[in-house]
């Protein structure tokens, strides 16, 4: 048993041709993040605290869907949501439809904490960001010039609904037009677990380029896209839909729990057998300091270290050590 940690810069069709441009920020970003997170634990910062903090600055990175950086509706305008959950309570809190908010995962920890409720969305959850004292902006600051290429490539080619709505196919997908090899979805999370077991997990996302106003993904969604309890922490990026459809954050805790599987076997067993191809990649860790970080996607920025001292860095199947 000892801490462990475990964060993604999202999962999806990410071409191996992506420019350097593109992938080092990222890739530097993942390294800086996962240093902030170790730090912490080393200092003996709750697994909650770890969470936020390694999201937050994800959050504030505008190479990745979250926060600054989001990918934008189908008015271009910006629509963020997260969650936070802790393994040991199983205390969560989740938000949806901020235009706002800096940091979406602080406020989702705000309303575990402050409200009897789990989840706010919209004009109520901007209203109670505002009265707890979070840091909010004008809308623009989250929108870059990347995103708005982006969104008018998918208006002009009429993508994204189509996507969600059907089962995808690989040929299908490959004619996403983002333009730079690069993949449209690159939601942001983070699990960890201390030297007691006790584990948390965060997600934050803008959620689909082009997705209708209004529309809630997996992300904020218990059992979806972010889940932890005394066994495992897990947070998912890909498709919300299929995430949704496979409740998987939730299975993999539930593959543990009454099968008895390990954490990689589970985790392995949800992304393989339970999820359509090239939807879903997920980060989790077990009570017992146990990582894995397994995807179905052509690749996942990713990153994890371990009290024993080994990490990783990876976005496609070969690992990069
Ligand atoms: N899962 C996110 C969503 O559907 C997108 C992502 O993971 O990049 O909103």
């Amino acid at each position: 048993m000892g801490w462990a940690i475990a964060l993604h810069g999202g999962a999806g069709d990410i071409s191996p041709s992506i420019p350097p441009e593109r992938r080092q920020p990222r890739e530097a970003a993942l390294r800086h993040c996962l240093q902030i997170g170790v730090d912490a634990l080393k200092a003996q910062k709750s697994p909650l605290d770890v969470v936020e903090l390694v999201v937050r600055e994800l959050e504030n990175n505008p190479h990745f869907n979250a926060g600054k950086g989001s990918v934008l509706t189908t008015e271009g305008t910006v629509e963020m949501e997260a969650c936070i959950m802790d393994g040991k309570t199983k205390k969560c809190g989740a938000v949806s439809g901020l235009t706002t908010v800096v940091n979406a995962i602080s406020l989702a920890r705000v309303v575990m904490e402050k409200t009897p409720h789990i989840y706010l969305a919209f004009d109520g959850a901007e209203k109670f960001a505002r009265e707890q004292g979070l840091e909010t902006v004008d809308s623009s600051h989250f929108i870059t010039p990347a995103n708005i290429e982006r969104l008018k490539q998918f208006k002009e080619a009429n993508r994204v609904q189509i996507d969600c709505a059907q089962p995808v196919e690989k040929d299908v997908k490959k004619e996403t037009p983002t333009g730079d090899g690069d993949s449209p979805i690159g939601t942001v999370g983070c699990v960890a677990v201390d030297n007691d077991g006790n584990l948390a997990a965060a997600t934050s996302t803008g959620g689909f380029v082009n997705k209708m106003v209004g529309r809630i993904g997996d992300t904020p969604i218990i059992g979806a896209g972010t889940y932890a309890n005394n066994l495992c922490a897990v947070s998912a990026t890909g498709r919300g839909e299929a995430i949704i459809r496979g409740t998987v954050a939730r299975d993999v805790a539930a593959l543990m729990e009454f099968k008895g599987l390990s954490l990689k076997d589970a985790a392995a067993c949800v992304v393989e057998e339970r999820v359509p191809r090239d939807n879903v990649g997920l980060v989790a860790v077990s009570a017992k300091g146990e990582v894995t970080m397994p995807f179905n996607t052509t690749g996942m920025y990713r990153a994890s270290a371990t009290e024993d001292g080994y990490t990783e860095f990876g976005i496609w199947p070969s690992v990069e050590n």
